[in-house]
């Protein structure tokens, strides 16, 4: 937040920002923060972030700025990695497809628009960007994307993290309105179970059950952090996240119909519970119906145990 506050200072007028801050105000989202989103499109708004462009994603508005310091990169070359010819048209024609296919993916499952608008902020994360991609802004509707992550995103690099990080923070995005007090690691593992199943949509199962863990989630050095019933990091929500879908579509955790649409439809319940907790997850569980093998319902506790068995033998 506060990077995002110093990083921008480009001048530019927009002259429909108003009206459509209006209507984002107007139209959106009885149960939400409306006064965060004021309060932030506000922010964009003094900071005066020049308007790059924007695009429909599945009936949601989208409008993406940079900030003076991101342009500066890109007019200097300045990124980590040198590629062929650097266009901007290219670059954000890549952004634009990704973002629109994992929202309209992420729609898909959720079925209804939580949101009309989104606002994508070009930004330089500096050393920041080791850790980040892009960042969600919470209770916002802005997502903040790292010009030189994603420019090596965009000479083919490692492209699958372009499609997760996208759907991830828009995930993050819907959480905050759906079930805005949910606890950080409910709100990590809920948007890494999207991401998962954006994986599984662009990779295939198989890739996704051999080379996520990988690819994505690292390594897990401390095999007790699984039964962390509070946020301790990526990596073990990774591996727990990664374990759960696996055995779904393996049949250790078993449900009935299309394994896939079953897992979409799950993860869309644990995201929109205003449940807290593991009881999200829980409830969603049940109400799939995912069983194991002696017929008990599954619960996260009992992915975590399972896990950790599993790892320690
Ligand atoms: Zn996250």
């Amino acid at each position: 937040m506060k990077d995002f506050l110093l990083a921008a200072t480009l001048l530019i007028q927009q002259p429909n920002f108003k009206e459509s801050l209006e209507a984002c105000i107007e139209e959106g989202l009885q149960n939400t923060q409306e006064d965060e989103t004021e309060r932030n499109l506000d922010i964009l708004k003094s900071h005066g972030l020049a308007e790059l462009g924007k695009f429909e994603a599945s009936r949601i508005n989208v409008n993406y700025y940079i900030t003076a310091s991101a342009q500066n990169i890109i007019d200097t070359g300045n990124f980590d990695i040198q590629g062929e010819s650097f266009s901007l048209d290219r670059f954000l024609d890549f952004i634009e497809d990704k973002f629109r296919n994992n929202i309209g993916y992420f729609q898909d499952i959720a079925n209804r628009r939580n949101i009309n608008e989104l606002h994508l902020v070009i930004e330089d994360f500096g050393e920041e960007r080791a850790n980040n991609i892009s960042v969600a802004i919470i209770n916002t509707r802005i997502i903040k994307i790292d010009v030189r992550r994603w420019h090596k995103l965009y000479l083919g690099r490692r492209q699958y993290l372009a499609n997760l990080t996208s759907i991830h923070e828009f995930t993050h995005i819907n959480n905050y309105i759906l079930d805005n007090d949910e606890v950080k690691l409910h709100r990590e593992l809920s948007a890494i179970i999207f991401e998962s199943l954006s994986y599984i949509k662009n990779e295939g199962e198989q890739a996704y059950i051999h080379a996520y863990l990988r690819n994505v989630a690292g390594n897990l050095e401390s095999p007790e952090n699984i039964l962390n019933e509070e946020y301790s990091g990526m990596v073990p929500l990774r591996h727990l996240a990664h374990y759960f879908i696996e055995n779904i579509i393996n049949g250790g955790y078993a449900v009935e119909g299309n394994k896939i649409e079953k897992l979409e439809d799950f993860a869309y319940s644990y995201l929109a519970d205003s449940e807290n907790g593991d009881k999200g997850f829980d409830d969603a569980c049940l109400a799939m119906g995912i069983k194991d093998s002696n017929n008990n319902r599954i619960t996260l506790e009992k992915v975590r145990n399972d896990l950790y068995q599993q790892l320690r033998e």
